[in-house]
This record gives structure tokens, C-alpha cells and sequence, in this order.
């Protein structure tokens, strides 16, 4: 789960990294407001969306006093943007930060991250930061930096020092180096991050080092210990046919195709979308209905599916181990009549109970196409499509 700048803002300051001073802002005037909190001159007006790359995208402003930040409030707030992480349609802008202006000497990038393959929190930073991590990756993967951290030791003193070091820092800023690092790595643990990025983390002209950005990301199975975070989400920035899956317990992920997938298993469901495309077609999404799946979850993953203007057609395709075929059958049954279903659904049931579900659904009497195979299922999905299209 991703959460704005000015709250990461806020919990890292909370453990010790130092933050330009600043406030939200919901409307232009409390923006102009924000500004004369500062004391009416120059400050930054930063959107607040869930993306990085919003400098570029014109989502943060350098603005000389109250008229400028009002006026820039008002063209931002509203709209959304479109930004190099997001997708065409971008991120609305329900909110602003606005804090007082740094004097920046140099940049730097600091990221904690989970290195999956040692199992282990890792820090990457970078002398040359403001750009995206990606692209920095890209163009100077030379100066990146990486180091390990031991679960059982933590962040060690020396390990802080020798990559305030290594990035060039001199004098004071070692020892304040040290404190971000420390704070960064005690907000990453303590409340189950999954990334914490300061991009860029500043030396400013006075020599001070503060965080001018900020993004943290938590992991959404340990929302549950963590309620301080979970009250953080923010439903506006999120795809709507995700969150409404995730309310209701499924794994999904929308796409750009027409071809509604409910399937069971995650590798099954990754199978069934290269057989669409294999067969010419576009798949509207990835579900996964998990295990043991009754009828009202197979219902709800209709709804899902069809919360999405975009599908003509739905394929519902289970290799019942756990599942039991009879149960979806009922499920597939149940949302036909319950949701007025009028798009043509094709069904491939196999496994567990295959015979009984089978019979359900030829008995139903239902415009239900069922398939033998995965290939023949994908086909059938395909070639349901164009008529629907035609007779629109
Ligand atoms: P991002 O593009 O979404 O990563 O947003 P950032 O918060 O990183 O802002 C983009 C860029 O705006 C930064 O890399 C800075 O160069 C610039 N910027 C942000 N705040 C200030 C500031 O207080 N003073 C100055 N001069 N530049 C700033
Ligand atoms: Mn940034």
C-alpha cells in the first residue's frame, strides 16, 4: 500500500529525518493560507498523487508568494496527472503540500528496499539523486551504492558512516547522514515497509541535510498489526475495480482487453490470459478466486468482473482441487440470475466434482457456452466477442 508524500513526510520525521516545515491543502486558499504560515514568500506546491516523476510531469512548482501558490493550487486541484509511472489516464489531485523553499547544493538518492534474494532490507543510495531510480539504473549505474543489512545487527554505526562516506559527505553532514539513515531504517521496520525512498535527499547551501521528497510503501499483509497505517489508504488514488476486489478478498488486477478472467490459482489465471492472446484476444484482467471458493465468492468475482465497462465477454475457467466444480457451477448459476448477467459467459470446469458441475450448468438452462479444454474455452471466449460487438 502506497501512502502520500506529506504523510511519509510525517511519519519519517516522527523517527528523527529532518523534513522541510509545510502543510496540506484541500482548496486554493487554504493553499495561499499554507503559504503565509511560512511567511508569505517563496515555497514549493507539490500535488499529492501516488507516483514519483511529478516535478516533470508539472505536479510541484517553485512559487514566489500567496497569489502564485493560489493560483497554481487552482490550475492543479481537480485535474489529474499524467505522469511517466501512471497509466493515461493519471492520478487526480485531491490534495497539496506546500512547504517552505530548500536552497539545494547537491542532490542525493536514498531508497530502503527489500532485497529478496538475500532475504534482507537493503540500502541503495546514490550521489547523483533527482532522477528516477530506473533511470539512474540506466544512465549511472556506477554510482550506486548497495549494502545489506543483518536482520540480527540492524543498521551498524560504522555501516551509516562508511556510506555517508562514500557519498561524499564532509563534516556535520556524517553525523546527520547517520541519524536519516538510522530514522529511515527504524520507520522501515518498525511499521512493516516495504520501501522507503527520499528522492532527493538534499544537502542544502547551509550544509544541513534535509528529505525534499518522500515515499514509503507498506506491505498490505501486515496492515492488520499496523491499523496507525492502514488508516492512511487513500481509496482516490487507487484503481476502483482493484480496491473493490481487495475489500472483498480477491487478487486482481485490471487491464486494457474486453475478456472478463475468473480463474482459480494464480498460475492457472497467468496461463488463461497467454491463451487469449494466443486465441486473438485481449484479457479485461487477472482474478484469482483462491481455494475452496463458494458461491457467493464466485458471485463477488463477477461483480468485480463486471465492474469493468470495458468486458463483453467473461471466462470462467477452474481446475478444481480444493474448489469443488459443483460449488462454482452453483456460483456461476447464482450470479447469472442474481446480477442479470447479459454478456455471454464461458465456463471450463475440470477436477474435483467435475461431472456434478457439468450437469448444473447444463441443466440451468442458462445461454451458458461451456468448453472441454483451456484452448477451446479461450476460442470460445474470442469468437463470443465479435457478436456482441455487432449487435451493440
Ligand atoms: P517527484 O518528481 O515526484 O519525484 O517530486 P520531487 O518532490 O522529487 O520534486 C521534483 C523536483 O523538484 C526535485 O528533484 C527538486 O529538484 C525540485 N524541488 C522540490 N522542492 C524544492 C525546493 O524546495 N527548492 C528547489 N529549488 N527545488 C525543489
Ligand atoms: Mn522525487
Amino acid at each position: 500500500m502506497d501512502i502520500h508524500e506529506h504523510q511519509a513526510k510525517d511519519i519519517l520525521a516522527r523517527f528523527g529525518v529532518p523534513v522541510p516545515k509545510g502543510g496540506v491543502a484541500f482548496s486554493p486558499e487554504q493553499a495561499a493560507f499554507r503559504c503565509r504560515e511560512l511567511g508569505g514568500g517563496r515555497c514549493v506546491v507539490k500535488a499529492q498523487v501516488h507516483s514519483g516523476g511529478r516535478g516533470e510531469a508539472g505536479g510541484v512548482k517553485l512559487c514566489e508568494g500567496e497569489a502564485e501558490v493560489r493560483d497554481f493550487a487552482a490550475s492543479l486541484l481537480g485535474t489529474s496527472l499524467v505522469t511517466k509511472q501512471t497509466d493515461a489516464a493519471g492520478k487526480r489531485i485531491d490534495r497539496l503540500w506546500v512547504e517552505e523553499a530548500s536552497a539545494i547544493e547537491r542532490e542525493l538518492y536514498l531508497g530502503f528496499v527489500l532485497d529478496r534474494k538475500s532475504e534482507r532490507i537493503m540500502i541503495v543510495a546514490s550521489g547523483h539523486g533527482g532522477m528516477e531510480i530506473e533511470d539512474l539504473a540506466e544512465e549511472d549505474p556506477e554510482s550506486l551504492i548497495r549494502m545489506v543489512l543483518d536482520p540480527a545487527v540492524g543498521l551498524a554505526e560504522y555501516q551509516a558512516r562508511e556510506l555517508a562516506f562514500k557519498l561524499g559527505l564532509q563534516g556535520a553532514q556524517i553525523g546527520q547522514m547517520v541519524t536519516v539513515l538510522k530514522a529511515c531504517y527504524r520507520a522501515y521496520r518498525d511499521l512493516d515497509a516495504m520501501m522507503v525512498e527520499i528522492n532527493p535527499l538534499v544537502v542544502c547551501e547551509d550544509s544541513s541535510l534535509v528529505a525534499l521528497d518522500a515515499k514509503m510503501s507498506f506491505d498490505t499483509n501486515a496492515l492488520f498489526r499496523r491499523a496507525e497505517v492502514a488508516a492512511l489508504r487513500d481509496p482516490g488514488q487507487e484503481d476502483p475495480r482493484e480496491s473493490f476486489a481487495a475489500d472483498h478478498g480477491l487478487a486482481y488486477v485490471g487491464l486494457d482487453g474486453d475478456i472478463g478472467c475468473i480463474i482459480n490459482g494464480a498460475g492457472l489465471a497467468m496461463a488463461s490470459m497467454d491463451m487469449i492472446q494466443l486465441a486473438g484476444g485481449e484479457p479485461a484482467n487477472f482474478l484469482d478466486i483462491g481455494g475452496g471458493a463458494s458461491p457467493e465468492r464466485v458471485c463477488q468475482a463477477f461483480r468485480t468482473v463486471l465492474s469493468d465497462q470495458n468486458v463483453s465477454v467473461i471466462l470462467v475457467n477452474i481446475f478444481a482441487g480444493i474448489n469443488r466444480c459443483d460449488w462454482i457451477a452453483n456460483g456461476v448459476i447464482k450470479a447469472y440470475t442474481e446480477l442479470g448477467i447479459e454478456l455471454p459467459v464461458v465456463v471450463r470446469l475440470s477436477g474435483t466434482n467435475v461431472e456434478a458441475g457439468r450437469k448444473l450448468i447444463a441443466e440451468s438452462g442458462l445461454p451458458i457456452i461451456s468448453a472441454d479444454t483451456l484452448a477451446e474455452a479461450a476460442e470460445a471466449a474470442v469468437a463470443a466477442r465479435p457478436t456482441l460487438i455487432a449487435a451493440q
